[in-house]
C-alpha cells in the first residue's frame, strides 16, 4: 500500500518536474530565438554599405559611430551629424552642417 502510494507521488512529481523542465526549456529557446534574431538582424544592418565589411562601433567625441573594418569609412545615425556639427561649431563640419541644414 504504502509502495503504491509512493510510486504515486513519485510520479505526480516527476510530472511535475517535467512539465516545469519544458516550461523552462520552452522559455530558453523562445529567448535564444528571440536572440538569434536580433543578432541575425543585427548582423545584417552593421555591414558597410561601401565595401560590405562589418562595422565596428567606436566613440567620436563621446557620440557613438560605426567604423567599416575594412575601409575604415564611419557611419553615423539620424542626429549623430547634428550632434558632431553641433561639437565642431566653427569647423568646416559645422560650417558646412549650417549652409546645408
Ligand atoms: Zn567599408
Amino acid at each position: 500500500m504504502a509502495n503504491k502510494w509512493d510510486e504515486r507521488k513519485k510520479a505526480q512529481e516527476d510530472e511535475y518536474f517535467v512539465k516545469k523542465e519544458k516550461e523552462q526549456l520552452a522559455k530558453l529557446k523562445a529567448k535564444q530565438e528571440a536572440e538569434a534574431k536580433e543578432g541575425a538582424k543585427k548582423a545584417a544592418y552593421m555591414r558597410c554599405p561601401k565595401c560590405g565589411e562589418s562595422l565596428k562601433a567606436r566613440s567620436f567625441q563621446k557620440i557613438e559611430v560605426d567604423q567599416c573594418t575594412g575601409c575604415g569609412g564611419i557611419w553615423l545615425d539620424a542626429g549623430e551629424l547634428e550632434q558632431v556639427a553641433g561639437k565642431e561649431e566653427g569647423s568646416w563640419l559645422g560650417k558646412f552642417f549650417q549652409k546645408n541644414g
